[in-house]
């Protein structure tokens, strides 16, 4: 054998550039299925069987386009459970002059693959991931010379660059002329819920996602989540349907309730596709391409196409030039020095708060929850608790169907937790019970028994009471950012008993006062 291309999990891309110059006759592209990369953290059964089905529907189109494949099942006999046993055997099989691959998504994974290729005396050639728009050196001259990164400046960076949403003469203009539609976007949903809306398609197992979840369910029983629902695009077809479905039924109304919550509505306007796009079963671009022509065709108003494309080609690409520039020191940052552990309900959902009840149930049952329930209910209730952020980052890159670590570290460890001293995000997210019964039209809050107004006592709202705590524990620092600066200062106006109740409730709480154990 010439080449062994490897090709991992998330990298279901027959055109990648590790199949550039891949000759049939002298190549041969290697897929493992490990146990490890399900147990590093507890990989919910969701998120395990995507990969999983996912990647042996790819391995069907590989052998289709007539590829030579060696592919390791996961319920082989012998298998060797890591990738880097799996490739030391592979190489003793084949013999390989060089191994070749796309730049994977996971700094563990390549250290891992690096020493394996290293300790057998071969070359690794690691190839840039063509998939997204820009490369992690792009990302690093932008970010050079500059004191703070801001991703509204590198996200137009992207637009010009990229020529999305551009006019004028020279297409040097913004689309609308602004950059930014927010302020026409994001409403609540106020008390009669959510407008009729359709579901995302649903897409049946197939004999080969059935056998997956078979494996899944026995092989990975005691991990969380479940697989009754698993309706989850798994192929690039099907992930192209959804991406239609998507631009047609939902994208007109996406910008208006991106940040809405309602209970026992998981999907709502969202496009689902991370998981497609993170996969490799999607191309951004794509994706962008059709949102943006969905705009100009006049079927999407402006607001609604900007606010999806910034998501993609700002936020999702800004975030992988953080964590390739920052990895591995980015990983164990711990600016506000949180250490408590992670409450145990958040992997059964079992607990008498309303919200986060719903968000931890759809999460389990479906591998996904939408933004503002990731970043301002169980992100912020982690955030208040002061949960080590390390514990954290390991709940959200075991529980979702689109995790992959490039992603979600830095969405966690650093949009949501605070813990990179402000890289992502120029103050912390932190807000009171309010926020979420404002962004439920007090749906979630009607039926929790905590009043988000109350700030102590037995009924107060505990994300109020940790809110307020978390503004007596880091008074300084808040004080000292224009950004949150207003927030501290209503602690002024606190008597010092009220602050030492709000302490007391803080640290009842802390203790485990909420804790009920998962029913059964
Ligand atoms: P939509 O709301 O329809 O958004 C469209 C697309 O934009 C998404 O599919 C995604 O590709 C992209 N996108 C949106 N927001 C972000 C963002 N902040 N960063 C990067 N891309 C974004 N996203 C992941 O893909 N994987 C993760 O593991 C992940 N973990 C997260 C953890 C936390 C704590 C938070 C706050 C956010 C996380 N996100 C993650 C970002 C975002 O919440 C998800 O991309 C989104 O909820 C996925 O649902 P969707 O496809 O319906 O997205």
């Amino acid at each position: 054998t010439r080449h062994l291309v490897l090709v991992l999990g998330d990298q279901l891309d027959a055109e990648a550039a590790a199949f550039d110059g891949f000759d049939p006759a002298q190549d041969r592209v290697w897929m493992a299925e490990v146990a490890e990369e399900s147990t590093h953290v507890a990989s919910s059964k969701p998120r395990t069987a995507l990969f999983l089905a996912a990647m042996r529907h790819f391995a069907a189109e590989l052998e289709a386009r007539g590829r030579p494949l060696d592919y390791r099942r996961l319920d082989e006999p012998g298998n060797r459970g890591t990738l880097a046993a799996e490739l030391a055997d592979a190489i003793a099989r084949h013999a390989p002059q060089a191994l070749v691959m796309t730049a994977p998504g996971d700094a563990r994974v390549l250290a891992a693959l690096r020493a394996t290729a290293a300790a057998q005396g071969l070359a690794l050639d690691v190839r840039e991931d063509r998939h997204f728009f820009g490369s992690v050196r792009d990302f690093a001259a932008h970010a050079k010379g500059r004191k703070q990164l801001r991703m509204e400046y590198f996200y137009r960076e992207m637009r010009r660059r990229h020529g999305v949403l551009m006019e004028g003469p020279d297409g040097a203009d913004p689309a609308g002329g602004q950059w930014n539609y927010d302020a026409e976007n994001r409403e609540g949903f106020g008390r009669d819920g959510p407008p009729a809306h359709p579901p995302p398609p649903a897409f049946a197992p197939d004999a080969v996602t059935a056998e997956v979840l078979a494996l899944v369910a026995g092989r990975f029983a005691g991990h969380p989540g479940q697989l009754d629902d698993f309706a989850w695009p798994v192929t690039r077809a099907q992930a192209l349907q959804a991406l239609a479905a998507f631009v047609e039924q939902r994208l007109p109304d996406f910008g208006r309730w991106q940040d809405a919550i309602w209970p026992q509505e998981p999907w709502l306007w969202h496009s689902q596709l991370a998981a497609a796009l993170n996969l490799k079963l999607l191309n951004p671009r794509e994706v962008v391409a059709a949102a943006e022509a969905a705009w100009r065709a006049g079927r999407v108003p402006l607001p609604a196409a900007e606010g999806f494309i910034r998501q993609i080609l700002g936020w999702r690409e800004y975030v992988r030039g953080i964590y390739w520039t920052r990895m591995p020191g980015y990983a164990s940052l711990n600016a506000l020095g949180a250490h408590a552990p992670l409450p145990d309900f958040y992997w059964h959902g079992a607990t008498p708060m309303a919200c986060l009840a719903d968000a931890i149930g759809q999460t389990l049952r479906h591998g996904y929850a939408h933004h503002i329930q990731r970043l301002m209910v169980t992100g912020l209730y982690a955030l208040l608790l002061g949960v080590e952020p390390q514990a954290v980052h390991a709940w959200y890159l075991a529980v979702y169907v689109d995790a992959v670590e490039w992603v979600e570290l830095p969405n966690t460890l650093g949009m949501s937790q605070a813990a990179d001293g402000g890289l992502m995000a120029s103050k912390p997210y932190i807000a009171s019970g309010k926020y979420i019964e404002r962004m439920s039209g007090g749906s979630l809050c009607a039926r929790c028994r905590f009043r988000p107004a109350e700030r102590v006592g037995e009924r107060a709202c505990p994300f109020t009471t940790l809110y307020w705590d978390f503004l007596m524990r880091h008074e300084a620092r808040l004080a000292a950012n224009p950004r949150t600066v207003m927030q501290v200062r209503n602690l002024a106006r606190l008597p010092d008993d009220e602050r030492r109740r709000i302490a007391e409730r803080a640290a009842a709480i802390r203790g485990g006062a909420l804790e009920t154990p998962p029913a059964g």
